[in-house]
């Protein structure tokens, strides 16, 4: 089969011929129609020190997938109910959980300390065929398109991150408007908030975040948010705050302008160490709360539950989806995602 893969340690990724993964007793193997590329998969091509620290060549990269279930190991019938099948149209959790750490005993599975990603740490999805074990595989209605169900785990980050604090009737502020944090616009929208302001530095993707629901889009560049609060009407600031940047500028300006006892949930991974205002945080009894991964799979129903029942929030995920390329264009996919005129950017793995 064909797989998009890291062969050694060093800056570049191959598309090349490798056998198809073969399931274990308790695993799936899907035929991959749909993959999402994401800002890891940049950094494992460009090969950062976080990528040189933590992959372990050959592997097969990618881990946003939709596809269609061809192959069930010997046991999955019994361990699953019969809940799977051979032909379901399928995303997948690609953290692989450990199942016996405390967390994981304790059915808080996000926050395993044994945690394996595909497409990291095991081989993932950008290739014809992923094998993974039966229970992180999340069966799809027809309802959902294979390119909305490529994107399922950024919508999972997303919902995970903008559904920590009930948002009715609150102000928010969303810094950074990648897809996820366009996805978290829409979200929140979804989720009843009042008003809803996005910044980042580039207009395009601010472009995006308006048309996926936010009243106020701001240029980080040219505009400050205290001026944005006063144009809304706003007097006391944000009541929540969701960080999807990794930018320290991004993350001063929203402690500056979260009310007293305003919530952060902080996606956005940083690059390095950088201060704050730690004071501020502490006399205005600002609670911040990292976010990583998806709840398994308390994400996942809401996900669903919530696309079910909205064609607008349908719309409005789907819209974060800019460009789709054969995978055989993968390099033109990874150089479009990379110039950040895009949305998220699909590769088709039928085509
Ligand atoms: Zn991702
Ligand atoms: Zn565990």
């Amino acid at each position: 089969m064909r797989a998009l893969a890291k062969t050694t340690p060093g800056p570049g990724l191959d598309l090349i011929e490798v056998p198809e993964p073969r399931p274990g007793p308790n695993d799936v193997k899907i035929r991959v129609l749909r993959a999402g590329l994401c800002g890891t998969d940049l950094h494992l091509q460009q090969w950062d020190d976080w990528a040189a620290a933590t992959v372990h060549p050959p592997l097969v990269i990618g881990h946003e997938f939709y596809g269609e279930i061809v192959e069930l190991g010997d046991d999955v019938g019994v361990t699953t109910g019969g809940r799977l099948a051979v032909g379901q149209r399928v995303s997948g959790e690609g953290h692989v959980v450990c199942g016996h750490c405390r967390n994981c005993r304790a059915g808080r599975r996000h926050v395993c300390i044994n945690t394996q990603g595909i497409g990291v740490n095991r081989d993932g999805a950008f290739a014809d065929f992923v094998v993974l074990p039966a229970g992180n595989v999340w069966v799809q209605p027809d309802s959902i398109t294979p390119e909305l169900g490529a994107i399922f785990d950024p919508f999972g980050n997303a919902t995970h991150t903008a559904l920590q604090w009930p948002m009715v009737g609150e102000d928010v502020l969303v810094t950074g408007a990648g897809p996820i944090g366009v996805m978290a616009t829409a979200i929140a929208r979804h989720a009843g908030a009042r008003y809803i302001a996005v910044t980042d530095l580039s207009d395009y993707r601010l472009g995006l975040a308006r048309r996926a629901g936010a009243d106020l889009v701001v240029n980080s560049a040219t505009t400050r948010l205290s001026q944005v609060q006063r144009e809304l009407g706003m007097k006391e600031g944000f009541d929540i705050g969701l960080e999807m940047s990794g930018a320290p500028p991004a993350v001063r300006e929203m402690l500056d302008n979260m009310n007293h006892g305003g919530r952060v949930a902080m996606l956005g991974l940083p690059k390095d160490d950088y201060a704050v205002n730690w004071g501020k945080v502490i006399t205005h009894m600002i609670t911040i709360k990292g976010i990583y991964g998806r709840e398994m799979f308390d994400t996942w129903y809401a996900m669903s539950a919530m696309l079910q029942t909205s064609a607008e929030l349908r719309a409005a995920i789907t819209s974060v989806i800019t460009h789709t390329f054969p995978a055989e264009e993968w390099a033109t996919a990874f150089d479009t995602a990379r110039g950040g005129q895009c949305g998220k950017v699909i590769m088709d793995w039928e085509a």
